[in-house]
């Protein structure tokens, strides 16, 4: 306990004593004075009576005596009747008055009785003695009463500063409660709180946000979803520490942004939620753009100029039909946030009508994706490789296709994430790899011609222990002659773990099998790395080839990285190649396929084998 409080304490149990003591005091002190008056008022009339029996001629010296004893003691002589004796001029003068007067009196009592004097001075000084007495009563009464008003007086002080001490107190300790309440807040808050960028852990973000949106209708609320492309680029070329000085950075720009009733979460690595509040919705992309704008900024500062882009999906509440929970509006934003295109301006996405109807969309394809591959829903197209040296298909790549049971063709963007959502992706892929291989059958058991064909595979099949055998299981289901087939994974897994990645494509190698790295350039690319990892070939993304770019940046880029691969014995592939002139330069730098709709589109099974029958 502080030591103000114990001092507190302690003085108010001393008050506590001392006013008890006081009330004790003051009721015996009444008692005493009480008493006083009653004497005075007794020698007042015993005199009267004394002097109306001397005249009726029968003394009585027993009176006189007790008169004496009451006299003497209320001059201050200890006596039997325990009166006080008031230390009061007016009531101590009186008094000596009064005792001469008696002493007078008992002089003429005595010349009376000895009838050397008449009754008249005997009744005159009576009189006088009786006026006498009373003023003494009076100023006894008086001086009473002064006391006790005293008293009171000192009584009420007292009890003024007892309540002042008791109100203190709990003035004190109310706002040591106070203070501890908040600490206790605090702490709670902490622990909550992610210690890497000092907003909210999720669980955290989604109860508090809940209750916000619960308890202010009044507000207009918006939950916001963001995340940087390509964070695990700043992870593994700049390291783990520099990675987390940027998150923790921009957990502190996301709190400073925040106004009351506005809360910041981090879901997971790079992903972080927002509630905020607004007007006119035009605020939440100002606001979150000037938070990213300072994050990119810091980046650029930080790294020899490099930086990575963010991008938001926002769900406004109010634009939402349904009545949803938090969880719900984090999976619009989030879904918002998907929809955000790789290299596109438009970072910041609202969940709207379209969304909505993806959102619908995905929903029907998890419904309906099991029952699809049992009724062998999904088709094959064949995309020819045009060799640029002969100006003629060489290969093809596979392409999925999903016939609903409408009719309608679904690409395969619309439902390979769902796939691979759900984990369903390696039954999709193996799916197409049997019905790629079926068709090679076929085709070798007509003695037609084929060309070699490229299968994709998904990303997460290379953490399936199984997954290379299972490959192999199927070409040797149809004897399918290994050079037949190629396999294209993205680079996305080609550089999250190497290790897995390395042991992967050395087993796909040995068991005959061509390897290709996808979209080279559409993530992070780190050419060195292909230097160490067997691949055959390398398929350079559309984005190279796309007008919104620096085209003439993109030609070297893509110049560099022909002639740098082909030093490590890679053939190289440009895709989504649309104009002749792309095709020209392409050639003039050494690229070795176009795979475009310059050439070909994807082909269903039929089409293809006539341009393979017309002998391409
Ligand atoms: P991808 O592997 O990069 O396939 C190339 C995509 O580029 C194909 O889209 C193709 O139609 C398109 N394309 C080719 N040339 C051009 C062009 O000149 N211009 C434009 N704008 N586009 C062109 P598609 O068939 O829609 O496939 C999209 C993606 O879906 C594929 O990208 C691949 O990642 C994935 N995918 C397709 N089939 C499978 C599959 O069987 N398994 C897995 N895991 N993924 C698949
Ligand atoms: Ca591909
Ligand atoms: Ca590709």
């Amino acid at each position: 306990m502080k030591r103000w409080l114990k001092s507190s304490l302690a003085f108010l149990f001393l008050s506590l004593l001392l006013l008890g003591g006081v009330t004790v005091h003051a009721i015996t002190q009444a008692q005493d004075y009480g008493r006083l008056i009653n004497y005075v008022g007794i020698v007042r009339g015993a005199t009267q009576r004394l002097v109306k029996l001397e005249l009726v001629g029968q003394p009585n010296d027993e009176l006189i005596i007790y008169l004496d004893s009451i006299l003497d003691e209320l001059n201050g002589t200890a006596g039997e009747f325990g009166l006080p004796c008031p230390n009061d001029a007016n009531y101590q003068e009186d008094l000596h008055d009064l005792t001469q007067m008696w002493d007078n009196l008992k002089g003429h009592i005595a010349a009376y009785r000895e009838n050397t004097e008449d009754s008249a001075p005997l009744v005159m000084l009576s009189e006088a003695y009786f006026m006498q007495a009373n003023n003494t009563v009076f100023c006894a009464e008086a001086y009473t009463v002064h006391q006790n008003h005293m008293l009171l007086l000192f009584c009420l002080v007292m009890l003024a500063v007892m309540l002042l001490t008791w109100a203190f107190i709990f003035w004190a300790a109310s706002r040591k409660i106070l203070r501890l309440e908040d600490t206790n807040q605090k702490l709670n808050d902490l622990t909550q709180r992610d210690p890497l960028t000092g907003v909210y852990q999720i669980k955290a973000f989604k109860e508090q946000a809940q209750r916000l949106i619960n308890s202010h209708p009044e507000y207009k609320f918006a939950v916001l979803h963001t995340d940087f492309s390509d964070f695990k680029y700043i992870n593994d070329v700049f390291g783990y520490d520099y990675g987390d000085s940027i998150l923790s950075h921009y957990g502190a720009l996301l709190r400073d942004g925040l106004s009351k009733h506005e809360l910041a979460g981090r879901v997971s690595a790079d992903n972080f939620v927002l509630l905020l509040r607004y007007e006119d919705r035009k605020e939440l992309v100002l606001r979150q753009r000037s938070t990213d704008e300072k994050i990119t900024e810091f980046m650029s500062r930080s790294h020899d100029r490099q930086s990575l882009t963010t991008c938001c999906g926002i769900c406004c509440i109010e634009d939402v039909i349904e009545s949803l929970e938090i969880g719900g509006y984090l999976d619009r934003a989030n879904f918002a946030r998907k929809t955000v295109k790789t290299g596109s301006r438009q970072n910041y996405v609202f969940y709207d009508d379209s969304i909505r109807h993806r959102l619908w969309e995905q929903k029907s394809i998890e419904r309906r994706m099991y029952d699809a591959l049992d009724r062998r829903e999904f088709t094959v197209y064949y995309q020819p490789k045009v060799k640029l040296e002969t100006g003629r298909a060489a290969s093809a790549e596979a392409l999925v296709r999903w016939r609903s049971d409408d009719g309608a063709i679904i690409p395969p963007d619309r439902f390979i994430p769902v796939f691979e959502q759900k984990l369903m992706i390696d039954r999709l892929d193996r799916y197409v790899m049997d019905d790629v291989c079926r068709w090679l059958r076929s085709r070798l058991d007509a003695k037609l011609p084929v060309l070699p064909v490229s299968v994709n595979v998904s990303r997460l099949q290379f953490y399936d222990v199984g997954f290379v055998d299972r490959y192999v299981e199927i070409r040797d289901k149809y004897h399918i002659p290994p050079e037949l087939l190629e396999l294209e994974f993205t680079e996305s897994i080609a550089f999250e773990n190497t290790e897995v990645l390395l042991s992967t494509i050395q087993a796909l190698k040995a068991a005959g099998f061509a390897c290709a790295i996808d979209d080279f350039g559409k993530g992070y690319s780190s050419l060195s790395l292909l230097k160490q990892l067997p691949v055959d070939v390398l398929k350079i993304d559309s984005l190279f080839f796309t007008d919104s770019g620096d085209c003439k940046r993109d030609n070297v880029i893509v110049a560099g990285i022909i002639d740098m691969v082909h030093k490590f014995g890679i053939r190289t592939v440009a895709e989504g190649i649309e104009h002749p002139d792309q095709v020209n330069y392409l050639k003039q730098i050494g690229c070795d396929y176009v795979q475009g709709y310059v050439f070909y589109r994807p082909l269903p099974q039929a089409d293809f084998e006539k341009l393979l029958d017309s002998g391409n």
